[in-house]
């Protein structure tokens, strides 16, 4: 089936981003943990959570994706600022086990001058120190445009993190359309081959989330300006060779697209018309 939705606001609660959802022919969403720059996540709100779950069963809204701070950077050179991306973290897997089942997308991170490697590092021992044997989120690494020192431009830059996790099943990759286009992977004229690669290096199995995104620049800019489908440099025809890929189209896709509550409806309703049931 097709599971399709876009990036909500977390401000007024659960079943305030599941009746918006349901509203604009959603049936997944995509949320921030909590403020994008960073701060304080609000209260916990169990009533609020269960009228979610509720609403969730009954409009058939499934698999929804929690995304992780953006100034959260598990490689900072400040330990500081790698104690907060740990505790921040830490705190949203407690929250989401609230709502089990679902999944948890975190940007790897930034080295800042201290290269690939010392990044990779911190980001494996973070997560080798929050992650526990019973949570019930898979917490998934995106792929990145590499803009500046971004870790995890690459398929391999990724599977050098998943292979030292030592709670392996717990991790999986969230491919962003617009990320991995400007990170340098032909997915318009070469989608196959850039799923081949994927699945040689990280393995398809790995992949359980799809952010979809055209991209405002060329292939390999490495600058993450998302664009409204169809109108960027990926175009409509990819994109609807990307949501019917026999790999791809059983997978959630989430809109990241530069729109309102309404721009998001027509979004979705223009990719339920061309996803091939
Ligand atoms: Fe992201
Ligand atoms: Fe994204
Ligand atoms: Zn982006």
């Amino acid at each position: 089936m097709f599971r399709i939705g876009c990036h909500l606001s977390v401000s007024k609660g659960y079943l305030a981003m599941g009746r918006e959802a349901a509203s604009i022919g959603a049936n997944t969403f995509q949320f921030f943990s909590r403020n994008p720059r960073g701060g304080s996540a609000k209260p916990l709100d169990p009533d609020d959570m269960a009228a979610y779950r509720d609403f969730a069963a009954e409009h058939d809204i499934a698999h929804i994706l929690c995304h992780a701070p953006y100034t959260l950077n598990a490689c900072a050179a400040d330990p500081g600022l790698r104690d907060f991306a740990r505790n921040t973290m830490l705190d949203d897997l407690q929250r989401l086990e609230y709502l089990p089942g679902n999944c948890y997308n975190f940007h790897p991170g930034s080295h800042v001058k201290q290269g690939v490697e010392v990044g990779t590092d911190f980001i494996v021992a973070m997560l080798n120190d929050i992650l526990w044997p019973g949570m019930h989120t898979t917490v998934l690494l995106e792929t990145m445009a590499g803009k500046g020192s971004e870790i995890g431009r690459t398929f391999e830059e990724l599977k050098a993190i998943l292979d030292r996790v030592e709670l392996s099943d717990k991790m999986g990759v969230c491919l962003d359309t617009c990320h991995v286009w400007e990170g340098g992977y032909d997915i318009v004229n070469d989608l196959d081959g850039v799923l081949e690669q994927f699945d040689r290096i990280i393995g398809l199995d790995r992949l359980k989330a799809i952010h979809l995104n055209d991209s405002k620049n060329p292939m390999s800019a490495h600058k993450d300006r998302h664009e409204k489908i169809g109108e960027g440099a990926l175009g409509l025809a990819a994109v609807e060779r990307i949501i019917n890929h026999p790999s791809l189209r059983e997978l959630p896709f989430y809109l990241e697209t530069p729109n309102e509550l309404d721009g998001y409806a027509r979004e979705i309703a223009l990719l339920k018309k061309h996803y091939r049931t």
